[in-house]
């Protein structure tokens, strides 16, 4: 079966209709931008200032900000607040482009109902370094690839590449960064055609 508005492979169309169910929420069209921070509270998230932070010692709160600042994005606290809440807590040195991925992938972990593993795992990144996970592997890659489906939609990315735009570009129009664009041009299978609407 082929649909022209969704991605080759069974699994990319699966996220695909999934995160277009996430834009419909959201009340964004075809080719909008989506905000992740209008969505957050429908998925009972509380996106809390990190300055808002009370009791962190000024030497955590220094090297959060400064040598550990690229080790961490964001995450959702396990635990929820009485009223069902929970909070999620964003990287303030990190721009709004890799800031909206951040908030989109916990706020897809919540509507796909990922349930948090009990003990946080530690696994080891592609770069080597000791990353902790809080939920089943399967389940981070579901999120991500959904959130950023739902940042950058297929069929609007299609039509941006026939027009010829680049990358930064729609990085730009969808307020994500241009390695999340390349990232969905690669996983949807658009790539070669990006580059050839780029040659010509
Ligand atoms: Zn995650």
């Amino acid at each position: 079966m082929t649909t022209v508005g969704l991605p080759p492979g069974e699994k990319w169309r699966r996220f695909e209709l999934q995160a277009l169910g996430f834009r419909d929420f959201a009340g964004v069209h075809s080719d909008g931008a989506l905000d992740p921070f209008r969505l957050a509270s429908f998925a009972n998230l509380l996106v809390v200032d990190f300055d808002r932070i009370k009791n962190l010692s000024e030497t955590t709160r220094d090297r959060l900000l400064g040598s550990a600042s690229e080790e961490w994005s964001g995450g959702a606290c396990s635990h929820s607040l009485p009223d069902g809440r929970r909070i999620v807590i964003l990287n303030p040195n990190h721009g709004p482009a890799r800031t909206n991925a951040t908030l989109m992938e916990e706020i897809s972990h919540v509507f796909l109902g990922h349930q948090p593993s009990r003990l946080k795992v530690l696994a080891t990144n592609k770069s080597g370094r000791t990353v902790a996970r809080d939920y089943r592997r399967t389940d981070e890659e579901a999120a991500y690839a959904t959130g950023a489906a739902a940042l950058v939609p297929f069929a609007a990315l299609r039509r941006f590449v026939l027009a010829g735009q680049q990358s930064s570009q729609i990085a730009k129009h969808f307020r994500v960064s241009r390695e999340l664009v390349e990232y969905r041009l690669k996983v949807t299978r658009l790539w070669r055609l990006y580059q050839s609407a780029a040659a010509t």
